[in-house]
């Protein structure tokens, strides 16, 4: 018998066992399960090839995508006081944030960088929903406004890539005072002028629905991104109703006159350019290619 269990039925069970999947190597869909290689998946721009899924993009590889050659400046950014409250829940704030900057390689939940888009100076603050969830507090909050100051100084549009679970709870009443301070760099970057474009990705909630993410002269969404306030399943237990199908999707809301656009990943950057060149010079005007470039607007009646 030895000879059986000591090295048959190991023999056996290697080969029935699943095998571990290198995490690095290979993603699988959220939506239709199939693995993708990350080679795939880097150069279809994080959307399953399978199924056209949305998956989440890293700040790094959002401001690569946008930005003309992929290349663009990141500023530093503000310091600010990092745990006000001296936070304790299962574990330190501190510590959570340390695990965060060492999982991502950010400082913050966001990263604010300046380039060329299209041929013109451009500034992009893009939320890293890995690191806290995206979570807004002083520091991003701070960052948001060092974004809206350097779009003033440089005379270029301001983007916000939104992709947050809303306000950070380990700093309490000073995360929420971030709604308030962020819709005032949108105002100063209004005062000057200066489109202001959002991009809402999967997730965007909470504050950072209730603040700047809901104020750009264009609202664009990706294609399935849950775009809420509250959750699904909150509103359903306290209006104790079944919600629509597709709730809070971007689909949905596109439908419903929350946003303006729902745009696919492949075609953002285009779509950015486009609208910039459109809300920059107000008069109509050709491409060259007998393209109406007002053809994004509607008619008025
Ligand atoms: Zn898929």
């Amino acid at each position: 018998m030895n000879w059986l269990t000591n090295f048959v039925r190991p023999k056996l069970r290697a080969l029935v066992a699943r095998k571990e999947v290198p995490e690095n190597l290979w993603r699988k869909c959220s939506s239709c399960g199939q693995m993708i290689f990350h080679r795939e998946l880097e150069a279809n721009f994080y959307v399953c090839p399978h199924c056209d899924y949305h998956l989440r993009l890293p700040a790094k590889e959002r401001l690569a995508l946008l930005f003309d050659e992929g290349k663009y400046q990141r500023i530093e950014l503000p310091k600010t006081v990092a745990d006000p409250l001296k936070f304790r829940d299962l574990r330190r704030y501190t510590e959570r944030l340390k695990e965060s900057q060492g999982r991502t390689g950010e400082n913050e939940a966001i990263v604010v960088a300046h380039g060329m888009l299209g041929g013109s100076a451009a500034v992009i603050a893009a939320f890293d929903f890995e690191f806290m969830g995206g979570s807004m507090g002083v520091g991003v909050g701070s960052a948001f406004l060092a974004a809206a100051k350097l779009a003033v100084l440089q005379d270029a549009p301001l983007i916000a890539v939104s992709a947050s679970g809303g306000a950070r709870m380990q700093e309490g009443i000073l995360s929420l005072m971030q709604l308030p301070r962020t819709v005032i760099g949108v105002e100063d970057v209004r005062a000057a002028g200066l489109p202001y474009l959002v991009v809402l990705t999967d997730p965007t909630s909470g504050g950072v629905t209730a603040s700047f993410a809901m104020l750009g002269d264009v609202a664009i969404a990706e294609p399935g991104a849950i775009i809420c306030f509250a959750g699904a399943r909150v509103i359903e237990k306290t209006i104790k109703e079944k919600l629509p199908e597709g709730f809070q999707r971007a689909e949905y809301l596109l439908e419903h006159g929350m946003v303006d656009i729902v745009s696919h990943r492949r075609d953002l950057r285009a779509l950015l350019i486009r609208l910039i060149g459109l809300l920059r010079n107000r008069k109509p005007v050709s491409s060259g290619n007998g393209e109406d470039r007002t053809a994004l607007i509607p008619a008025r009646p």
